[in-house]
């Protein structure tokens, strides 16, 4: 089976935020980030496939000016590093440890064989792991800016976070979310880790939050995530739990969602609940 049309990547500035930092956009799919240092440049996810992180290398040619390209991965979900055979053998690939685990599995493989089926654009994908990990948080210093890496689980367990003091601004990959992150299911701590990924993303008291899904750039998204888990988990638990009215008053506010992701998000929303109902948060 084709998809009619291949998604492309765009080059993406953010309104307010400092030009060392902008986007590269798939539309409806996900957002990787540049960040130009005066010693390297930084790119913060790979997309989809290698087709579209060799577009998005094209795109950020002219800002290299010789330094070295510094790949980081987020975390090993499709949208986010497929496209890392595209940088193999030109850049070191940094990324939590768990991910090279992940990127190497057999669910990986699954996933791919899946969306293969679906669509013939992840035909040339190859499943490439980070060549540079680590557990709990890694430093990399751009001279000007400096790139703190953050183990911020509950997405996913591989998942990390990028935060740039100088600026202060987070890109949150994909902990926070608009309208909300969605949780892992092969671990019962998920929940609890998420929270405790956003309470220590906005602890840094980030002034933008850059997350790879959505286009917002508020650093309000991680009190509106931590505050839809607390509802979930507070004065609307037992509703929640009966499947009452009150899920729908708990689902944050989904007006400008396409409808493919407005059903996302409410899958997302039942996990949630799921692990609310479990006493998970
Ligand atoms: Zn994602």
């Amino acid at each position: 089976m084709t998809s009619p049309a291949r998604p492309e990547v765009h080059r993406h500035l953010l309104p307010g935020v400092d030009p060392r930092i902008f986007a590269l956009r798939v539309a409806d799919e996900v957002d990787a980030f540049v960040v130009r240092t005066e010693r390297f440049v930084a790119l913060v996810d790979t997309l989809a496939t290698p087709e579209l992180c060799a577009r998005a290398l094209e795109l950020i040619a002219d800002e290299t000016g010789g330094r070295p390209l510094l790949v980081v991965n987020t975390h090993a979900d499709w949208d986010h590093v497929w496209g890392n055979a595209a940088v193999e053998g030109r850049a070191p690939i940094i990324g939590h440890r768990s991910a090279a685990a992940r990127v190497r599995s057999a669910e990986a493989r699954d996933t791919w064989r899946d969306k293969r089926a679906a669509d013939d654009r992840f035909d040339r994908v190859r499943l490439v792991a980070p060549t540079v990990t680590f557990d709990t948080s890694l430093t990399l210093d751009g001279g000007d800016l400096t790139l703190e890496l953050l183990h911020t689980p509950g997405h996913t367990p591989d998942h990390i976070a990028v935060w740039i003091p100088q600026l202060r601004v987070c890109l949150a990959g994909d902990a926070a979310e608009d309208p909300l992150p969605e949780l892992w299911e092969g671990d019962a701590s998920s929940a609890a880790q998420l929270v405790a990924s956003l309470e220590l993303l906005r602890s840094l008291a980030p002034e933008q939050v850059l997350p790879s899904h959505g286009g917002t750039t508020d650093p309000a998204l991680l009190d509106r995530n931590l505050g839809y888990f607390a509802s979930l988990s507070g004065r609307y638990a037992d509703a929640v739990r009966a499947g009452g009215p009150e899920f729908e008053t708990v689902f944050p506010d989904s007006s400008g969602l396409s409808a493919p992701a407005l059903a996302f998000y409410r899958a997302c929303h039942r996990k949630a609940v799921r692990a609310a109902a479990a006493g998970r948060l």
